[in-house]
């Protein structure tokens, strides 16, 4: 495409977006009584008008019914979270069973790898990447040290290479054939909440089982913002959260798949809880654990219904635009054009030590909707001039900005604002 650095081209944009409507859908924070320019729904996502409504029924009919509500409630709070399995199926390109909504990213990697890290003397290392998230970072040292493992010995982290920004295919391969007789488990984020990077998925998958470890991601920033074909690309097991593109809210009930080879296998360790015990004699409240033959079979404890129904208004949004066919198809042209500003901001820069420096790949194969970006000369000063501007965007220790133009409710008119708000701090105009 074409792009112009222009407001009227940002509104033909707009006037085109065949998903602009959806923008109406979520309600944003206001910065001297205007809409901010909010670029940070990788970090937290906007609040869908439907949530007060669907946690508003939750409040009524628990009043209404008490105890009774878990089967006579209007979404009977027994079988809550099975509304789930379908939108999720769609989004996270698994089938229906392979699915479930349930606590926190973290606690759902944990429980992944009780099931999925099952270390021997000789097979016990674990393959990920560098700059992980840190919450990644400390289950992993934390799983290897309960299985009585030396952290340093048995963490594998794959780096970008000196003076690079971005991990290397090929680099990830090497390591996993080079650990191959060691190799239990690869975990990886999806998408590189940092930088930005999407990994190929389907070749790591490979690669690992091809070495006889198990495979799993972190999908944090990839859910809702990439597409993802985890029944096809074989993945053994993922996690995500909601509160990022999936616009839940904060600390919102998470997700976890379990490929279909796995979920029908008792001999697979896991923690147990009643609310993974077979549905239909649940209640029989018997002594033995007999797991569902889903991936709700790793479920604990019961729903957390108002956090629930707030997923819900969320993932209503995202079926009523189509799911991440259409989704991904305006991110690729916003974030294309998002990137086109910034080099048209970098012409304008005359000071030669001060540059905008995109370390997310250029390839739009490679990456979702963010764009991390070096602010070289300026760093942290720019970032908070930005936010008094009425900029939302984050800012990564040491020197990374983060920009996130989300295809469900950013337009092309916040990024052409965004070029002017920039322009204005560094009074380029
Ligand atoms: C956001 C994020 C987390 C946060 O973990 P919670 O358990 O949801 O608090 C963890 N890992 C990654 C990769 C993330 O992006």
């Amino acid at each position: 495409m074409r792009y112009s650095n222009t407001l009227e081209f940002a509104k033909e944009q707009d006037k085109k977006d065949p998903l602009r409507k959806f923008r109406k859908h979520f309600l944003f924070p206001k910065h001297n009584g205007k809409e901010v320019l909010y670029f940070t729904g990788n970090s937290l996502g906007l609040q869908p008008q439907g949530v007060l409504k669907n946690i508003k029924v939750e409040l009524e009919d628990w009043a209404k019914y008490a105890v009774e509500g878990h089967f006579d409630a209007r979404n009977p709070w027994y079988s809550y979270h099975e509304m789930f399995a379908a939108p999720l199926a769609k989004l996270m390109g698994a089938k229906p069973e392979e699915v479930v909504a349930m606590n926190q990213l973290t606690v759902n990697l944990h429980l992944m790898m009780v099931s999925f890290y099952r270390p021997t003397a000789k097979r016990y290392k674990i393959l990920c990447e560098s700059n992980a998230f840190p919450s990644d970072q400390y289950a992993l040292q934390t799983q290897a040290k309960v299985h009585g493992f030396n952290v340093n010995d048995a963490l594998i982290e794959i780096a970008p290479r000196k003076g690079e920004h971005l991990i290397r295919l090929e680099d990830i391969e090497k390591a996993i054939n080079d650990n191959a007789d060691e190799l239990a488990l690869v975990i990886i984020g999806g998408l590189n909440y940092l930088t930005g990077q999407l990994l190929d998925m389907p070749t790591i998958t490979k690669a690992g089982h091809k070495a006889g470890a198990y495979v799993g991601f972190d999908l944090a920033h990839a859910a809702g913002n990439v597409q993802l074909k985890l029944h096809e690309w074989n993945v053994d097991f993922a996690v995500w959260c909601t509160y990022k593109y999936l616009n839940s809210g904060p600390g919102a009930v998470a997700g976890a798949f379990i490929n279909e080879r796995h979920i029908k296998n008792k001999e697979l360790p896991r923690f147990g809880g009643w609310w993974g015990y077979d549905k239909d004699t649940r209640f029989l409240m018997k002594h033995d654990f007999v797991p569902m033959q889903t991936a709700e079979g790793w479920q604990l404890s019961n729903a957390p219904v108002l956090s629930m129904a707030a997923h819900k208004a969320a993932l209503d949004v995202f079926m009523q635009a189509g799911g991440m066919v259409p989704l991904c198809k305006k991110s690729v042209a916003l974030t294309g054009y998002l990137e086109y500003i910034v080099a048209e901001l970098n012409k304008k820069i005359k000071d030669k030590k001060v540059k905008l420096e995109v370390i997310t790949p250029v390839n739009p194969a490679e990456r979702g909707c963010q764009l991390s970006i070096i602010a070289h000369g300026i760093g942290r000063d720019f970032y908070n001039a930005l936010t008094k501007n009425g900029v939302f965007c984050d800012w990564r220790n040491p020197n990374v900005i983060r920009f996130a133009p989300v295809p469900l409710y950013n337009s092309f008119e916040d990024a052409w604002r965004l070029g002017q708000a920039v322009e204005k701090v560094l009074k380029l105009k």
